[in-house]
């Protein structure tokens, strides 16, 4: 049984609208055996006026109630975090990461040149190739400076919301960059993550069957570095936790994964596929 090690609440993160309740009724029909909250902490981002970070004292001590009081055949709850990550806060993230007992920590971009691609297109000017270029080459710099996190989130985030019709990120177009990143997270312990909300977004863009999963030579070039892999859903709502995972490990069978990994404790634990 599987773990979605990327999952949102409505109760921290400002663009989640599922309660507690809702995700694990929603985990439990999809069989997982694990569930990691991982709400946005973005220090120095501000959504409505509204800096998007949360009370960690109150975090933990709210799940950890929960916890508590789910019966044995619930599925397991874990504490851990998506850092948003800017490149002055690697001082700030390390001590956070340092001073709290997370299960895990996803570490993401979803900024760019001071831009959200949620939010503007603007930043898609320089084309969309370029852009990619400098997704992947700020990711590059982040795992470097900022190296006490457990799996890179949604790496290709920027690809969800380019204005072309070819949104797919490929491992061609970017071999060095792809060799840089995976190369860390391999010899580190880090996990690539193949998140289900890029790969609905790539459906929603017309993309059929597994073409609307990543390049499979990014997964491949991953196994073959001797490199992890996670499942995460991004749930934002009641009904997406373990979104796609049937399909994604039946995917990553072809490809040649024989197991995935999620964190507890912030180490690590594989399950067969
Ligand atoms: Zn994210
Ligand atoms: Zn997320």
């Amino acid at each position: 049984m599987l773990c979605d090690t990327h999952t949102h609440l409505a109760a921290y993160s400002h663009d989640a609208k599922q309660t507690i309740d809702e995700l694990l009724a929603c985990a439990a029909q999809n069989n997982l055996s694990a569930v990691c909250i991982t709400d946005h902490y973005e220090k120095d981002l501000f959504y409505n006026g509204r800096e998007d970070i949360f009370d960690l004292t109150r975090y933990f001590a709210d799940l950890t109630a929960i916890k508590a009081t789910l019966p044995e055949t619930a599925p397991e709850l874990l504490i851990g975090i998506e850092l948003g990550y800017l490149p002055h806060l690697d001082d700030f993230y390390s001590a956070l990461t340092r001073d709290h007992p997370f299960d895990c920590v996803i570490l993401s971009i979803h900024i760019l040149d001071g831009k959200d691609p949620y939010f503007t297109s603007d930043l898609y000017q320089a084309g969309s190739e370029t852009v990619y270029r400098r997704y992947l080459t700020a990711l590059i710099d982040m795992i470097h400076q900022c190296p006490d996190f457990d799996i890179l989130g949604h790496f290709d985030y920027i690809s969800r919301y380019a204005p072309v019709s070819d949104l797919k990120m490929h491992y061609d177009h970017f071999p060095s960059e792809f060799e840089q990143l995976l190369g860390f997270l391999a010899e580190h312990g880090k996990a690539l993550e193949i998140n289900s909300r890029s790969i609905v977004r790539l459906q929603s863009g017309g993309y059929q069957d597994f073409d609307a999963w990543p390049d499979p030579m990014i997964v491949k070039r991953q196994l073959e570095l001797g490199g992890w892999i996670s499942l995460g859903s991004d749930a934002h709502n009641p009904d997406e936790a373990g979104n796609l995972f049937t399909e994604t490990t039946a995917w990553l069978r072809q490809l040649g994964c024989r197991e995935v990994v999620h964190f507890v404790r912030r180490q690590p634990v594989f399950t067969k596929i």
